[in-house]
């Protein structure tokens, strides 16, 4: 069976990948700590995200902006202004709605093709009538006039609380990168096609946060901006949907649980040509998890020019934005790993994560106590090139469950040193005996990399 959300919620806390914030002092509704081995998966995560989209490209680099930015960013990206939510309130059961979502998900099921874009809140209130929407919580159609919502925090920046230092958290990591594009480029010396990422924290004050870590009110995202000239872009965003999807099998997400969905010529925004979502199916549905959206700079507010040298002309680049949230992907690699299942009468959990994400990559366990010497020689050897834990507690039994548990792919007993892999892990495993037998690493490259290749035959004892 589907693992279900309130089993993951439970395995995270026990275990130490996510808590709930601020738990002593009562909470903070919708936020998330994450614990030792939440830290390291998301760190693993943004790193292999970074050295693939990134460092292993020749045309990409990378970014690190602010948070804070000159608040004119988000007039001109149309944050502050016209583009607030639309929201209203079911007067029967007070829960708040967006207004354009609920018209959009009408439309979609009815299968009518009406664009609802650009359209004021007096006109979205009268397609809630027109269309006869329903409060999606009672069931009830009473609902209040349309007020805006601006999703943006707010805070101060200097001393003083007057309106002159009002700055914004910014709710996306975009503009960061827009405005330092001329920057990023000539001291980088990129031409077109190239692109500028980053990873980094946005904040928006959502409306209906939940569904664990799904929709929080504070989050990370990895983005990336690839600009190119206005007639690839169709053919750029084709190769970006590729290499998005092929990483997201790399990174060990199950191909049935996730599938690329094309917006239709209505949903588009006037100034994108393609659009694709990347979903993924979580315990409460289908989830927006990487957005690939194709953009014209014109719109971004700013005069974006680029003098292209070999052309000898002046063009605004298109830009493809493949967007990624952090914890959305962590979910997902958490509920893509999770399986259970009976094991000795005992009934287990089994993460299969992929060694390169597992929180550990190996844990070390002597047989006795008293049997340790080389174990824990074999384990501080291991340490330099691996996540390693050493666990001399419990059955060796109960010892694997706990790896199982994690989804460490590799234990190793001692002083008989051999290696057993999770025996759910959906990667080969690898002999490693003969290094463990000399509890020292003669060669510290067998590493993940021959784990993955399978070319070395499953030992299991
Ligand atoms: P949604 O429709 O779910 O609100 P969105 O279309 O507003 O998402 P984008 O602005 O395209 O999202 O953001 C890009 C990515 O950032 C999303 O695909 C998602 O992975 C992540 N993301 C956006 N909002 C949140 C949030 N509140 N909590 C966690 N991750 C988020």
């Amino acid at each position: 069976a589907p693992v279900s959300m309130n089993d993951l919620v439970s395995l995270c806390k026990q275990r130490g990948f996510i808590f709930p914030g601020s738990e002593i002092y009562g909470g903070l509704a919708n936020t998330w700590d994450y614990g030792p081995l939440g830290a390291e998966l998301k760190n693993n995560i943004k790193r292999l995200w970074w050295k693939d989209f990134i460092t292993n490209r020749d045309d990409v680099v990378g970014l690190d902006s602010a948070i804070l930015m000159n608040p004119r960013t988000w007039e001109a990206s149309g944050h502050v202004g016209g583009f607030s939510d639309p929201l209203m309130d079911c007067r029967a059961c007070k829960t708040r709605h967006r207004a354009d979502k609920l018209i959009d998900e009408k439309l979609k099921t009815e299968g009518i093709k009406r664009s609802i874009e650009g359209m004021d809140n007096a006109s979205l209130r009268a397609l809630i009538t027109e269309y006869k929407i329903t409060c999606p919580d009672c069931g009830k159609s009473d609902f209040t006039d349309i007020r805006a919502f601006n999703l943006m925090f707010k805070t101060y920046q200097g001393v003083t609380e007057d309106s002159g230092a009002l700055v914004y958290l910014r709710p996306e990591t975009a503009q960061g990168i827009f405005v330092n594009f001329r920057n990023v480029q000539s001291a980088s010396r990129k031409k077109l096609p190239f692109g500028i990422a980053q990873i980094g924290k946005s904040f928006r004050n959502e409306i209906t946060p939940g569904n664990f870590i799904f929709r929080t009110r504070e989050f990370e995202q990895m983005e990336l901006e690839f600009f190119c000239f206005p007639e690839d872009s169709i053919e750029w965003h084709g190769k970006w949907k590729e290499t998005c999807r092929d990483w997201l099998l790399k990174i060990g997400l199950k191909p049935e649980l996730f599938r690329l969905r094309e917006h239709s010529a209505q949903e588009l925004s006037h100034y994108s040509k393609a659009t694709t979502d990347i979903e993924f199916l979580f315990p409460f549905g289908w989830g927006e998890l990487w957005a690939l959206p194709t953009a014209h700079m014109k719109f971004s507010g700013k005069d974006l020019h680029y003098a292209e040298p070999d052309r000898g002309i002046k063009v605004i680049p298109h830009v493809i934005e493949p967007s990624l949230g952090v914890e959305r992907l962590l979910l997902s690699v958490l509920i893509s790993a999770y399986s259970r299942d009976i094991a000795d009468g005992e009934e287990r959990v089994v993460l299969s994560l992929s060694p390169e994400l597992a929180p550990l990559q190996a844990a070390v366990f002597p047989l006795s106590k008293k049997l340790n010497e080389n174990a824990e020689k074999l384990c501080t050897d291991l340490r330099r090139q691996f996540r390693v834990e050493y666990d001399d507690a419990g059955s060796i039994g109960r010892r694997y469950r706990r790896q199982d548990e994690i989804g460490t792919p590799f234990c190793i007993t001692s002083p008989y040193a051999i290696a057993i892999p999770c025996s759910r892990s959906a990667f080969p495993s690898v002999h490693l005996s003969s290094i463990c037998l000399n509890a020292s690493i003669a060669n510290p490259l067998l590493t993940v990399r021959r784990i993955q290749s399978g070319s070395h035959p499953p030992t299991v004892k």
